[in-house]
């Protein structure tokens, strides 16, 4: 089988959006394998942007999980479908591990129910992988039209819908992103990632006849993405780091927006290392805009330790080093002359240099490694 040249990222993202036009999905798999793929991307830029990528099938399920983490929760006393099939496995497990975790009356991150019980939670990643490539790993290049049949992303050609856990050990436990693919991923992330969360919003609205159309929400409910989710960190913040706005220094109140740093829309952190205080004219003014890095360097600059603590006094994730690796990805895959938010109204082009983010070690403890 013959290899693809370097990712081009326009033909490369021509055939991601023909996965997305191609009609009714059965499940949203599809969907969520393409988000982890980016996100992966964006905090595993390499240093030669022209390098093949392996990617971890463990680290890429963990992903999708933490994608469903979210949704499989009851929204208006449902549980939403994301198959057109009764059964759908990847959400049901995480689902039940979701059930077998809980906290009563308040919400749990996955990796504080990781931490709670790490068996059930090896468990749960061995049998997502295993449906992710018999299922959307092993189709998602196989888009009709043209593309049929040629992979422009990895090797598929060992994939299929019947296999079985020894030959994805056999191969590594990875894929192999071809190269170039990555760095064209971690480009394509911020065009790409908003289609298919519309395309999956819309997926799970014509997979529960009971929504209809103006029901309060569904987007938030799915991907978190609304001020409510929130709400926890608010005092928590302004407990460890006053009561101001993180960008102008303006007092808040205790109803200030809580803003991502790096924004939701680029990549889905919202451990707290990644959270800050904003007034609304900032918050609102910022947007989805990728900040100045100096931003980035001083929500790092507060602290792993008092953030960590912090976060451990509400039972909040962290994700001080996704910070890190994203960052470095976002800066490093940007085109030059991108916008870059500096303030309030205040927006300027971006100068590539990510070389101040090398100080921040990444070290990452491996969740799913056996004991
Ligand atoms: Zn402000």
């Amino acid at each position: 089988m013959s290899i693809p040249s370097p990712a081009d990222p326009l033909t490369l993202g021509q055939h991601l959006v023909s996965v997305l036009d191609s009609g009714a999905r059965v499940a949203t798999y599809k969907l969520a394998v393409l988000v982890a793929l980016l996100e992966f991307s964006v905090e595993n830029v390499p240093e030669d942007h022209g390098s093949a990528v392996d990617v971890d099938l463990d680290d890429l399920a963990e992903r999708v999980i933490s994608l469903y983490w979210r949704q499989v929760r009851d929204f208006d006393g449902h549980y939403l479908r994301q198959s057109t099939q009764a059964r759908a496995t990847i959400p049901d497990t995480v689902r039940e591990f979701a059930r077998a975790t809980a906290t009563a009356g308040r919400e749990t991150p996955l990796d504080t129910a990781a931490r709670r019980n790490p068996g059930l939670f090896r468990e749960m990643i061995k049998k997502v992988k295993l449906v992710l490539v018999q299922q959307p790993l092993h189709r998602l290049q196989r888009v009709p039209g043209g593309y049929a049949g040629k992979s422009f992303l990895y090797d598929d050609s060992w994939m299929s819908a019947k296999m079985g856990m020894t030959t994805v050990l056999a191969r590594g436990n990875r894929i192999t992103l071809y190269p170039g693919v990555c760095f064209a991923l971690a480009r394509l992330s911020s065009l790409l990632k908003p289609a298919l969360m519309l395309a999956w919003v819309d997926d799970v609205r014509r997979k529960n006849t009971f929504l209809d159309g103006d029901v309060p929400d569904l987007e938030g409910h799915l991907f978190g993405n609304s001020r409510i989710a929130l709400i926890r960190p608010r005092a928590a913040l302004i407990e460890a780091f006053g009561p101001t706005c993180f960008y102008c220094s303006t007092c808040v109140g205790p109803d200030a927006h809580v803003d991502r740093v790096l924004p939701w829309s680029r990549v889905g952190i919202d451990g707290l290392a990644n959270l800050v205080l904003a007034c609304p004219s900032c918050n609102t003014s910022k947007s989805q805009l990728l900040p100045a890095r100096s931003h980035v360097l001083r929500a790092l600059d507060r602290g792993r330790d008092p953030i960590t603590e912090s976060a451990a006094s509400i039972d909040w994730p962290v994700q001080f080093d996704r910070v890190v690796t994203s960052a470095r990805g976002l800066y490093a895959s940007q085109p030059e002359g991108s916008p870059i938010w500096l303030g309030r109204n205040k927006i300027t082009a971006m100068q590539v240099d990510f070389s101040w983010l090398n100080g921040y070690r990444v070290d990452l403890p491996n969740i799913a490694a056996p004991e």
